[in-house]
């Protein structure tokens, strides 16, 4: 049992991996369209990523003009 919690436990910390967006966000929404799991809404001054369903693809990353997306 103690074994399956140490990996439940790792499981756990790999799921908190996530990309966020940073202050650097001009809420231009170009990245809402292309996340393929709809993680990105947009926020009061900023857009937001949903940590618990962002997948780490990267591609909200790759459209940001401003690099704003940032894995943590
Ligand atoms: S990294 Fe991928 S899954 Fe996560 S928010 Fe960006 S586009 Fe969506
Ligand atoms: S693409 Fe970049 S600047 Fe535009 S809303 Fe997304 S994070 Fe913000």
């Amino acid at each position: 049992m103690i074994k399956l919690n140490g990996i439940r436990d790792k499981l756990w910390e790999v799921k908190q991996l996530a990309y966020k967006i940073t202050d650097e966000c001009i809420a231009c929404g170009a990245c809402e369209a292309e996340c393929p799991v709809d993680a990105i809404s947009a926020g009061d001054d900023k857009y937001i990523i949903d940590p618990d369903t962002c997948i780490e693809c990267g591609a909200c990353a790759n459209v940001c003009p401003v690099d704003a997306p940032q894995p943590e």
